[in-house]
């Protein structure tokens, strides 16, 4: 679903951030990327949606080299969620859901059905909390709106920067287990990110691990921590 061909980003100040990256998720993969602040994970992530264009190689998803898909094509195609999800403060959680299938281009009334199907998904009553201000949320209910908004319009591949990272741990818990239920039902191709080695092993089912720039390990959790 995801391929990785010889890929290296370089920024313009020179830094390498990731160098010479092959690899491949699954269909329904879920993959997560670790490793220490400043290895190229993001860049990694930010390349499969073309927020960051490579300097080299190529990334393929579907078959397809990303670099002729539109951006606002590869909107549908990819979800995004990160650490402090950036919810429009000035729309209800129901519209803040709402905004891709919005963007695509969806009648109003579809669009909001389909909001409130995800909102439910997510663990959030949409008769409770669709009519609510992000404010008036806790970080753990605005997380799950940013995952709800991600799916809104059913991409087949999601990218989740670290996205219960800024949660307390009870809460992060709560969220993961949370959202190994919903990938099983939804069987998405998942690029995840984290630092924390315990949310890479419990939510993996392969683990990228990343040394600068580079990946160094990419299996199972089992073998990850088995090896010597
Ligand atoms: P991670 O997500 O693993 O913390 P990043 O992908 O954010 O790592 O960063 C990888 C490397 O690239 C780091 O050395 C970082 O400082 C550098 N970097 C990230 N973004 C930029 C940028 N816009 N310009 C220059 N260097 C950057
Ligand atoms: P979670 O475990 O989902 O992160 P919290 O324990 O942080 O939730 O919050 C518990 C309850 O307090 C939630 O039902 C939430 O609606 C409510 N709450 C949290 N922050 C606010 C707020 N700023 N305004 C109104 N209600 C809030």
């Amino acid at each position: 679903m995801i391929r990785f061909e010889h890929v290296s980003k370089r920024y313009e100040d020179g830094t390498t951030a990731v160098d010479d990256l092959s690899f491949e998720v699954a269909a329904g993969e879920l993959v997560t990327l670790v490793g220490p602040s400043g290895c190229g994970k993001t860049t990694t992530m930010k390349m499969v949606n073309r927020l960051i264009e490579p300097t080299a190689g190529h990334i393929f998803l579907d078959g397809e080299d990303i670099s002729g898909i539109d951006p606002v094509e590869l909107r549908r195609r990819i979800g995004y969620v990160i650490q402090q999800v950036g919810l429009f403060p000035h729309k209800s959680v129901l519209d803040n859901t709402a905004t891709v299938p919005h963007l695509l281009g969806w009648k109003k009334a579809k669009a909001r059905a389909r909001a409130a199907e995800l909102l439910d998904l997510v663990g959030l009553d949409p008769s409770v909390y669709g009519d609510r201000y992000p404010e008036q949320l806790s970080g753990g209910q605005r997380q799950r709106v940013g995952v709800a908004r991600a799916l809104a319009a059913d991409p087949p591949v999601l990218l989740m920067d670290e996205p219960f990272g800024a949660v307390d741990p009870v809460v992060r818990e709560r969220l993961q287990s949370e959202f190994l239920r919903l990938q099983a039902a939804v069987h998405k191709t998942v690029l995840f990110v984290t630092h924390d080695i315990e949310e890479a092993v419990r939510l993996g089912d392969r683990m990228a691990v990343y040394g600068a720039g580079r990946i160094e390990q990419f299996d199972t959790p089992s073998t990850v921590l088995g090896a010597p």
